[in-house]
């Protein structure tokens, strides 16, 4: 007999698309596939030499737990450097991915009866984890005329005597949006008034565009930083999802909890990838540009492109590699006997029909919308806007 706590999460929509999407290719299909947000570029030489390097050299044993001090000491300068964040290597616990960090976070902080506020739409892993770890996820509905940047008063009015904390995703996944400093002072302020904790995901900070500015809410004073345990990785801005290497940079006996949960489980991140991770925060940062460039040009036409197919509107996002269009108009069209009631039926048909990978807008809490992820060539994202287009022309009005 399973757990409890099994029954209460499904396996991560986004990586279920995405296996199905390659299943299919496998069996000779030809899918584009706008599924999963995973860089298409591949991981840079100079970060493969050094994995090569570790292994030559026999760095393949068990390492310290939480990380080797070198990779420690490249995270504290980066979070020096680009966020303006001092910590200590006390501070600072490397693990198996951002979603490990944010696990050994949810596995560390909560527990039953406490809730944990997550402004919807949300990355889908996080309502899953708060479940696994027995406490309750709130969620606080953001909206599209808002930029989907959650309200003071909508944070404010979530909060009881049992928050525990809040789940921060600046860039977000999927909206795109991106808080500035003023929208992030406020919620700092509510935070450090009724004493939560924020758990913030910054895990796109390299990828935001039109001249923004990615801002740590923990870099907005001591009293914000010691409640943020700030969650980032290697996966998104250097190419290295396969390699998973993630960390978070919080008080020290959090994160000395998070160890002692991660000695009894994973033990320490792979050795190989920690030291390609120290190549990628201390090498060459070009390519981390050259990916940000390509992106920004993908995310210009595909938006641009979506907003000419009718019954789609798409805002522009300021960040990360998703499009999140609004399809509510669509709902209730039908093909043949098929109706098409929502984001899930949408998907379905586009990837049945049209061969196209995307995720419906319910996996992320919001309905009226699907995401596409950009992180995908130009090319393919030419052919696929193409035959989403034509498949949606195929739908005739519902009665
Ligand atoms: N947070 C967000 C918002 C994400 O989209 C992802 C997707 N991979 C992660 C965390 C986890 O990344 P990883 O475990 O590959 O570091
Ligand atoms: N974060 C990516 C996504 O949202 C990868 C999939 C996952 O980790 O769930 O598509």
């Amino acid at each position: 007999m399973l757990a409890e706590r099994v029954k209460k999460i499904k396996p991560s929509p986004t990586l279920a698309i995405d296996s199905k999407a390659k299943a299919m290719k496998a069996s000779g299909v030809d899918v584009i596939s706008f599924g999963v947000g995973e860089p298409d570029f591949d991981t840079p030489e100079h970060i493969k030499d050094a994995a090569i390097r570790a292994m030559k050299e026999g760095f393949t044993k068990y390492t310290a737990v939480g990380g080797i001090d070198p990779l420690k000491d490249a995270i504290i300068e980066k979070l020096q450097k680009d966020n303006g964040l001092s910590y200590k290597r006390d501070e600072i616990l490397v693990s198996c991915g951002a979603k490990h960090s944010l696990y050994n976070i949810a596995q560390a902080l909560y527990g039953p009866g406490d809730e944990v506020i997550i402004p919807s739409p949300y990355w889908v892993s996080y309502p899953d984890q708060v479940l696994l770890n027995d406490a309750t996820p709130v969620f606080v509905r953001t909206y599209e005329a808002d930029s989907f940047v959650l309200k003071p008063e909508a944070l404010e009015a979530a909060v009881t005597p049992r928050t525990k904390a809040l789940i921060l995703n600046s860039p977000s996944n999927p909206t795109g949006m991106l808080y500035d400093r003023k929208a992030l002072e406020k919620i700092a302020a509510l935070a450090v008034k009724h004493n939560f904790y924020v758990v913030t995901d910054e895990i796109y900070e390299k990828l935001v565009y039109d001249g923004a500015c990615h801002i740590s809410i923990a870099s907005l004073g001591e009293e914000i930083k010691a409640l943020s345990l700030v969650v980032n990785g290697l996966s998104k801005s250097h190419a290295m999802t396969g390699w998973r290497i993630g960390y978070t940079a919080g008080p020290a006996a959090i994160i000395k909890a998070m160890t002692n949960i991660q000695s009894q489980s994973t033990s320490n991140p792979n050795s190989i990838a920690q030291k390609a991770a120290v190549a990628a925060l201390t090498g060459p940062q070009d390519f981390v540009a050259m990916m940000h460039g390509e992106f920004d040009k993908r995310r210009k036409y595909l938006v641009e492109q979506l907003n000419t197919i009718e019954g789609m509107t798409c805002r522009m996002p300021a960040g990360a590699f998703y499009a999140f269009p609004n399809t509510s108009k669509i709902y209730g069209r039908r093909f043949g006997d098929r109706v098409i009631a929502g984001s899930n039926d949408l998907a379905l048909y586009l990837l049945e029909e049209a061969k196209v990978a995307l995720v419906h807008g319910a996996a992320f809490g919001d309905d009226d919308y699907v995401r596409l992820s950009y992180a995908t060539s130009l090319e393919d994202i030419i052919r696929g806007v193409q035959r989403i287009r034509e498949a949606l022309g195929n739908l005739k009005a519902g009665k």
